[in-house]
């Protein structure tokens, strides 16, 4: 038995592919999408791999945070957003299957932040598309 494998950590092993953005090792080879829609026009956005777990979380988190707040506001985006977000579904899980990026790579990884069910800039939309037909009902009813 070597050291490494004897040192009874969880250590990460290099996987052949290196993060597009720091440089570390393991890495996924997934793409993160995000959606902002306009009145009359989309930006379908992409932010390609490899991402190492910490950079592809901090991406996934960022790029989900903008599509909840500006994905909604072209008239198909209400439709391609939602789809948009299940799509980073499984490069999601992909990166959070990845054991923490090996230290010393060249440049350090991003801070992958709280959580998003933790995120006010997160839930607050979501509040917002919940409560707000509630509102609009009440609103037009007072006529
Ligand atoms: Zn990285």
């Amino acid at each position: 038995m070597s050291a490494l494998q004897s040192s009874g950590n969880f250590a990460s092993t290099a996987n052949g592919v290196y993060c597009a953005y720091c440089g570390s090792t393991p890495a996924a080879s997934v793409d993160i999408r995000g959606h902002r829609g306009f009145i009359f026009f989309m930006q379908f956005l992409k932010s390609p791999g490899p991402f190492c777990r910490d950079c592809g979380l901090a991406t996934y988190r960022r790029m989900t945070v903008e599509s909840m707040w500006i994905g909604w506001w072209g008239f198909l985006s209400a439709v391609i957003n939602p789809v948009t977000m299940l799509i980073n579904i499984p490069a999601r899980s992909r990166i959070t299957e990845l054991p923490p990026p090996i230290p010393g790579g060249p440049r350090i990884p991003m801070e992958p932040g709280k959580p998003l069910y933790e995120r006010i800039e997160f839930l607050l939309p979501i509040a917002l598309i919940i409560v707000g037909p509630f509102i609009l009902v009440a609103l037009a009813s007072l006529n």
